[in-house]
């Protein structure tokens, strides 16, 4: 059963056990942003919450965030993740959304940060006016699944150091995994953790994940499912 918990009057965090989902509203029009892990009926929930016409975005196409997505005619994504999102059955029209794009919702201007990495078509959101970014799974303290064929560290590094560009334009990170909320502060962290892998100057264990053979590096700030390494 997902929990829901109002954030503010135009703002709700929608809990799906390991994975959340955000409802935000303006004066025009609301956005749901993912729809969980489990939560089929997330068009339902939002819809009990507010009146107004409601869309989808989707930070990112991975199953723990698209869940309630058959309930929608349409969805903004990035079009980076429509391979992905296809494979996994996905159904809806995707309107692509990339960088610099904004999502108005009446008042309430949302900008699109394209932040590859995690995934190929990952994105944040800002919200300009509530100096909130909505970072997907790409910024939160859990731990971040960096190993496959779709995830990138490279990409995810400049990804990382891309968003530093809007370092004092937010104060709270609103991840989907995690702490809510976490710091801008975490950026960093998790770009040079990310370095660290890359160089190889972090020290990982090998594990095995749900099947997978990976390399998990513990940070005290978050952690990475990397690549197996030997
Ligand atoms: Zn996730």
């Amino acid at each position: 059963m997902a929990d829901i918990i109002k954030i503010n009057d135009n703002t709700w965090r929608i809990e799906d056990g390991m994975v959340r989902f955000y409802l935000f509203t303006g004066r025009k029009r609301a956005l749901l942003i993912d729809t969980g892990m489990t939560t089929k009926n997330a068009k339902e929930i939002a819809e009990s919450l507010t009146a107004l016409p409601l869309s989808l975005i989707n930070t990112h196409a991975d199953r723990d965030h698209t869940a309630g997505n058959g309930a929608f005619a349409e969805i903004y994504m990035s079009p980076k993740e429509e391979p992905l999102y296809r494979n996994q059955n996905g159904t809806g029209m995707v309107i692509p959304v990339k960088e610099g794009d904004v999502i108005d919702l009446g008042g309430r201007p949302l900008r699109i940060i394209d932040v590859p990495g995690h995934t190929p078509g990952s994105i944040a959101i800002l919200d300009e006016k509530n100096r909130v970014l909505v970072s997907g799974d790409s910024v939160q303290n859990g731990n971040i699944y960096m190993f496959g064929p779709k995830r990138d560290l490279n990409d995810f590094i400049k990804s990382m150091e891309h968003l530093k560009k809007y370092d004092g334009q937010y104060d709270e990170v609103y991840a989907m995994h995690g702490n809510f909320p976490v710091g801008p502060e975490l950026v960093g962290k998790l770009c040079d953790g990310a370095r660290q892998i890359r160089d190889g100057l972090a020290k990982g264990e090998k594990i095995n994940l749900f099947g997978n053979d990976v390399t998990f590096y513990k940070f005290d700030y978050a952690g990475f499912f990397g690549e197996c390494v030997d």
